[in-house]
């Protein structure tokens, strides 16, 4: 391709981004068109002849530009859907032009580098082992299944068997050891690695969602090794994070009557691990330190754009980790490259996007006090939104507003779902309906780092609007 050629094409590129987010603030935040109507549009035979790049960038905006849902604005409170940090959107936009496969320290030694740099801040903002292994992949999903991949091998390798060599083949039953109110990928990811779901032992919760201590530690009482407990931090209802402290205690009590390495302890923290960097919230997550895996998103409350999610496994296992997700024969030695490791031995792909651009972006744009302030301002709009909302005739919370996730139920269940559409209708936000301990709920996730006051008093009002109407 000439020059010229990328000029054009980056510069309608470049005028439709700056298009998206100057309408961002107007646009309704629900799309307008269903996947049904884009399809429509974009239906006809493979085209015969090529089109010139900045045609099928000027077509392909038309056509799906109504059926783009406006997630990056501030008033977006659907499940957990952070936005994008302007340098996090840039470096990914850089990431794509400069197009890495950012497999091995050798192909890429920037992406290794910027990898390794990104991966360490997270872990001492996050306050955890500085020397724990890492792996950046898709999202939380990818990485639980990072994390408990390591653990499925570990706990039975420490019996003496070797999963990298004869999969599950032969080995004891692992006891999977989950709380109620878990996220769905984790049965996936439990699934994906050989566990049946209907193996799972389930670990009844507490009003909040959260796990409870003192029956894990009845559970625990009865198992015999290899154990592997699945905790939560940040419920997506509630915001809730199960008791680490007292998990860890019951876990612990396990460890002692268990070979080493036997008993492993992860947490799905897929937002709710970034309580840990804030001094107003660091206290919910107490005794998060002490686990053996964690899994979270840069995707969602670190806002970068997707997709970005991290794997993070305490120092003692990052031979489990290694093996579980190396290429090369797991006896080779750790590869490295003046100390800087290729990505490809610790994540399940070969091929791979050089995520790390964006997320050292977004902690470089933030630095500590910034990602501090995004925690707390996102909490402090979400207790707006209960005080606000529990002013009015007829509405309850019904979650302690500990993070940035608010349960809302506008009197009956048939007036909540009313609600809930109307809001819709309305189009100044965006919010999810959702049923929670048998009741219709609405939900309210506050991840965006541009959501403010005057974002969540328009909602408020909207929500109003619709409670009123009969
Ligand atoms: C969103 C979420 C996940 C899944 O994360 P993805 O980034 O969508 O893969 C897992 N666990 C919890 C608690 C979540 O909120």
């Amino acid at each position: 391709m000439r020059r010229t050629d990328w000029q054009a094409v980056l510069k309608r590129a470049e005028q439709h981004a700056e298009r998206w987010f100057a309408g961002l603030a107007d646009r309704p935040v629900y799309a307008r068109s269903d996947s049904r109507e884009v399809l429509d549009r974009l239906e006809r035979p493979v085209p015969e002849e090529p089109t010139p790049p900045e045609r099928v960038i000027d077509d392909l905006v038309a056509a799906v530009d109504s059926g783009l849902t406006a997630m990056p604005s501030g008033r977006f409170f659907g499940w957990v859907i952070g936005g994008g940090l302007p340098s996090a959107v840039a470096a990914d936009w850089l990431t794509t032009v400069w197009d890495q496969n950012a497999g091995s320290t050798e192909g890429t030694p920037a992406a290794a580098a910027v990898e390794q740099m990104a991966l360490a801040w997270t872990l001492e903002l996050l306050d955890l082992p500085r020397t724990a292994s890492g792996a950046l992949v898709t999202g939380a999903q990818m990485a639980n299944t990072v994390c408990l991949a390591a653990a499925r091998n570990r706990v039975v390798g420490a019996l003496g068997c070797d999963v990298e060599a004869h999969g599950l083949f032969g080995a004891p039953e692992v006891h999977v050891v989950v709380g109620e109110e878990r996220h769905q990928t984790v049965d996936r990811s439990l699934r994906l690695l050989g566990f049946g779901e209907r193996r799972l032992r389930v670990v009844p919760a507490d009003e909040q969602g959260r796990m409870r201590a003192d029956a894990l530690g009845e559970l625990l009482s009865g198992l015999e090794p290899p154990v592997i407990i699945c905790a939560q931090a940040g419920n997506v209802s509630t915001g809730a994070l199960d008791p680490m402290a007292p998990i860890a205690d019951a876990v612990d009590r396990l460890r002692t009557r268990s070979p080493a390495g036997a008993v492993w302890l992860h947490v799905d923290g897929a937002f709710g691990l970034w309580a840990r960097a804030s001094a107003r919230t660091r206290e919910l997550a107490a005794g998060i330190e002490r686990a053996d895996s964690w899994a979270t998103d840069a995707h969602k409350w670190l806002n970068t754009p997707y997709d970005c999610g991290i794997a993070l496994i305490a120092p003692a296992h990052r031979e489990a980790h290694r093996h579980a997700m190396a290429i090369r024969a797991a006896y080779l030695p750790e590869e490295s490259d003046h100390g800087i490791r290729s990505p490809l031995d610790w994540t399940p792909e070969l091929s791979r996007r050089a995520r790390g651009f964006a997320l050292y972006a977004a902690l470089c744009e933030l630095g500590r006090r910034g990602v501090e302030d995004l925690v707390d301002r996102c909490c402090a709009m979400a207790r707006r939104f209960a005080e606000q909302l529990a002013r009015e005739p007829r509405v309850s919370i019904l979650n302690d507003v500990v993070l940035n996730q608010v349960l809302v139920r506008f009197g009956d269940d048939a007036h909540t779902r009313d609600v809930v559409r109307r809001v819709r209708d309305d189009r100044t936000c965006f919010v999810s309906g959702t049923v929670w301990h048998g009741v219709e709920a609405m939900r309210i996730s506050v991840s965006n780092a541009f959501t403010d006051e005057a974002d969540v008093d328009a909602s408020v009002a909207a929500m109003i609007r619709a409670h009123s109407t009969r």
